[in-house]
């Protein structure tokens, strides 16, 4: 729990507050965007919740902060925000909440589906949202997209006995025992409408999800930039290559999506010939700073 004699002084004074352990990982601030904002390299309330709505998406936000840097003076009824993840953001597509600070408060995502339920990278391993999982029939398969965001991959595939799936480059002795290792770069069916395509760049193994020719999840090779107003990536979180992390985005023109679901960054949503144009402008402003 949050602890109220670190609470930062970037606060504003009322009930709801973040503590000097916040990792800055952003995702109270996408979630609750009218209540916590950027204060330097970490997180404050700048607005106490003021109406039904707010206080659920300040639940939320603490329900899913990594690092349990959000509390609250008072206590409140939690009972709708811990039923709400996975929360559903379009058709058969959720967000999973409860992020690990093993991932740094990496997103992960969870698709509901008649032949198995498939989660994108891993969440904590928290007894709410494992059960609300249960309660949509569990998990058939974990997509990974690189060797960052594994969090708590064996104890879900312990739970659900989900197959997992990550590219070899990205194994290390913790995921060794992954069921499927695609080895090269050559784009992976998993099935009709789902494809692993290898993005090395931001690590050797790293690899997105295209679902249905419209849902990209990418981890950390791609994502929205709010003040260049175009798709970019992590210059300065590049751990492999930034050379072959623009050929691997080059690869992405051949592919048509609207929404790109990143494990870091904000999320994008654009009809797919803007979204092809943003990545366009993507990869000419990597090419400025290699
Ligand atoms: S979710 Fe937690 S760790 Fe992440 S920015 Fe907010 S307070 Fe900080």
């Amino acid at each position: 729990m949050a602890d109220p004699a670190l609470r930062l002084p970037d606060n504003v004074s009322g009930n709801f507050f973040v503590d000097s352990t916040c990792i800055d990982c952003d995702a109270c601030r996408q979630i609750a965007p009218r209540v916590f904002h950027d204060s330097g390299d970490q997180s404050a309330v700048h607005h106490q919740p003021e109406n039904p709505a707010e206080l659920l998406s300040a639940q939320k936000a603490l329900l899913t902060c990594p690092t349990a840097s959000i509390g609250s003076v008072e206590k409140s009824d939690m009972k709708i925000a811990l039923a709400a993840y996975p929360e559903r953001i379009e058709d058969d597509v959720f967000l999973c909440g409860f992020a690990s600070e093993s991932s740094f408060g990496a997103i992960s995502y969870f698709i509901e589906r008649a032949d198995g339920n498939i989660l994108i990278d891993s969440p904590r391993f928290s007894g709410p949202l494992v059960r609300n999982i249960a309660a949509r029939g569990g998990a058939r398969q974990m997509l990974l997209t690189h060797q960052d965001d594994v969090a708590d991959h064996a104890k879900f595939h312990e739970r659900f006995g989900c197959e997992r799936v990550m590219h070899r480059g990205d194994i290390r002795t913790q995921t060794a025992a992954i069921e499927i290792q695609p080895a090269a770069n050559d784009p992976v069916a998993l099935s009709d409408d789902l494809l692993m395509i290898p993005t090395p760049g931001h690590t050797r193994g790293h690899a997105v999800y295209l679902y249905r020719n419209r849902f990209l999840f990418t981890g950390d090779h791609l994502a929205w930039s709010e003040s260049r107003g175009h798709l970019y990536a992590f210059r300065d979180a590049c751990w492999y290559s930034w050379t072959e992390q623009i050929r691997s985005m080059e690869r992405l023109l051949d592919y048509s999506f609207e929404l790109v679901l990143p494990g870091h960054g904000r999320p994008a949503r654009l009809p797919a010939h803007e979204m092809r144009r943003s990545l366009e402008r993507c990869i000419s402003w990597m090419k400025e700073k290699d």
